[in-house]
C-alpha cells in the first residue's frame, strides 16, 4: 500500500484539502494487509493537465498540537485549505 515501498505511480499524487480524487482501499481476503489494493478514483470531473490529488486523511495517535500541524503543513493552494494535512479526530 505504501507508495514509497517498491514505488508506484501513487507516490506522485499530492494531498489537497479540495481534492479531485479519493483513495479507495480494497482489502484482500485473509489477514495479510500487504495484499490489500488501493485505487485512486476521481470524485470530480478532471480536465487534461489538472493535477490529481486526494486527501491523505492523516490522523496521528497523539494530540494534534500547533507544532504538529505546522510539521504537517499543507500548501495545496485551495480556497478550502486548512493549512495542515492533519485531519480532525472523530
Ligand atoms: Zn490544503
Amino acid at each position: 500500500i505504501d507508495a514509497n515501498y517498491k514505488g508506484n505511480d501513487a507516490r506522485w499524487l499530492n494531498h489537497s484539502c479540495d481534492p479531485n480524487c479519493e483513495a479507495v482501499i480494497e482489502e484482500a481476503e485473509g489477514d495479510n494487509r500487504r495484499e490489500d489494493k488501493v485505487f485512486i478514483e476521481a470524485i470530480k470531473d478532471i480536465q487534461p493537465g489538472d493535477e490529481l490529488t486526494y486527501n491523505y486523511g492523516i490522523v496521528l495517535a497523539e494530540r494534534h498540537t500547533a507544532r504538529l500541524k505546522k510539521i504537517w503543513e499543507c500548501r495545496c493552494g485551495s480556497k478550502k485549505c486548512t493549512g495542515t494535512m492533519l485531519q480532525p479526530k472523530r
